[in-house]
């Protein structure tokens, strides 16, 4: 029997569970290890609330969790309730799936006044992490502005702009609904250090925008490259910047709220009177490798929010080699150390769509089946769950998470999928109660 821990039960994890199951068969145990009492990490957390057919892939990593020999064992935190040498005498392969959960830092002047957040703080806020539940981002108004041109910053400045009729059907938590029903932020304005041709931005996420109830996308034609040059993008790119010219050709709608593109616009300062209250914006210019050159030129964006949604990174876990510069575990194609593996935002950074993380999935067990042969006859789950009882630790199995889940569903508003728990504490009150 081969014996297999996934720190993180998210996309990564799971599509590695599924995978050694399928190399396997019966002559593998798989834990999924989660600090959280509920699974499927960034599709919960992440994805966004009014995304929810995004969200319907957890139906099959259910049906991996309900496999005889998978066990999901949440609430367990690694570092705190077990470590990682630990885990390694127990299971024959250590793999973490633990993705990218922490912001890359705004190293801004002014980046630590209030009303300025990152986008795991404000994506956590919205989808319910326990970890940004108070967050009580500054909604006042008028002014948001949005740092980075990527789908994170599609995915904010959307939900900055919905109304509440068209959250319908979203998982939301209504902490968030209620804050955004009573937001006065009016002008959304996108930063980009580079211009509509170095997007980061995928044309469905995109297209969405020209369909806002309240709100209307604005782009510059100033900005736009002559439409001939269109024609040397990828497939995709050149429908989002199909998109960017339907917005600069479509005359003001007299919509109450703007999401406004400003492009070759770098971000160097965060001013107000003890809170975010304007960004110093540097006109910026391409080189011929098509790096952002700031030009000296600067202006002011008033803004009550500042949200930079400029990519995340993995935090690092004592003893584990890191790279810091790319924020990820230091690895060979997903191999740490003897035993030792990662996999998905974990190991490559946070990039590509959920589905990436398939393939990614696929290939450690690739590996660790060139490594572990047919397993050492470690103490697997019964060694973990001696471990775990020694330190009274709170273990939530799938079956636990299964009555969550419809406790979640039971107390969902009209229409909604669920209203989730939106602290520890409520979670493991509904698996005990
Ligand atoms: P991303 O795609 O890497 O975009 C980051 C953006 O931040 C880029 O525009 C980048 O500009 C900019 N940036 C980085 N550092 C900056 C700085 N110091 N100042 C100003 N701008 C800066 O990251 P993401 O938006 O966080 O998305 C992460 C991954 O999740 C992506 O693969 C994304 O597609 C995926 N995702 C997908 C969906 C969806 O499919 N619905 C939704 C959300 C996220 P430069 O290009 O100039 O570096």
């Amino acid at each position: 029997m081969r014996h297999v821990a996934v720190i993180g039960s998210g996309p990564a994890g799971f599509y590695t569970a599924e995978a050694a199951l399928k190399a396997f068969g019966d002559q593998v145990c798989v834990d999924l290890i989660d600090r959280l009492p509920v699974p499927y990490g960034l599709i919960r957390f992440g994805v966004a609330p009014d995304h929810q057919s995004i969200k319907a892939v957890s139906r099959r990593y259910e049906q991996v969790a309900l496999s005889p020999n998978v066990r999901f064992v949440g609430n367990v935190c690694v570092g705190r309730d077990v470590s990682i040498p630990e885990l390694q005498s127990l299971y024959d392969a250590v793999v973490l799936a633990t993705g990218a959960p922490v912001d890359r830092p705004l190293e801004l002047p002014g980046s630590d006044l209030p009303g300025v957040v990152g986008s795991a703080a404000f994506v956590g806020w919205y989808n319910g992490h326990p970890e940004f539940t108070d967050l009580n981002p500054t909604l006042d108004g008028p002014g948001a502005v949005v740092i980075g041109n990527g789908n994170v910053a599609l995915d904010v400045a959307r939900i900055l702009s919905k109304t509440r009729r068209e959250f319908e059907g979203a998982d939301i938590t209504t902490h968030a609904l209620e804050a955004l029903d009573r937001s006065g932020i009016v002008r959304v304005t996108l930063l980009g250090r580079r211009g509509p041709h170095q997007i980061a931005m995928t044309p469905k996420e995109l297209g969405e925008l020209g369909h806002l109830e309240r709100a209307q996308p604005l782009v510059d034609p100033a900005d736009l490259p002559d439409a001939g040059a269109d024609a040397l993008l990828e497939p995709g790119m050149r429908k989002s910047v199909g998109h960017l010219r339907d917005f600069a050709a479509t005359p003001p709608a007299g919509k109450p709220v703007t999401i406004e593109f400003d492009f070759f616009a770098m971000p160097v300062a965060i001013e107000g009177d003890g809170k975010a209250e304007r960004v110093v914006v540097e006109r910026t210019r391409l080189d011929s490798e098509m790096r952002s050159i700031p030009t000296g030129e600067t202006y002011v964006v008033p803004a009550s929010l500042v949200v930079s949604c400029i990519g995340y990174k993995t935090p690092p876990i004592e003893g584990v080699p890191y790279e810091h510069g790319r924020g990820r575990f230091a690895n060979s194609d997903g191999r740490i150390l003897p035993g030792l593996y990662c996999v998905g935002w974990a190991r490559r950074g946070p990039t590509g769509t959920i589905g990436t993380n398939r393939p990614d999935g696929y290939a450690v067990v690739d590996l660790i089946a060139a490594d572990i042969g047919e397993g050492a006859g470690r103490g697997g789950p019964e060694g973990l769950d001696r471990l775990l009882g020694q330190r009274n630790a709170d273990v939530v199995t799938f079956t636990d998470w299964q009555r969550i889940d419809a406790a979640e569903a039971a107390r969902a508003r009209s229409g909604a999928p669920r209203e989730k728990f939106v602290s520890i504490a409520d979670m493991i009150a509904a698996v005990r109660n």
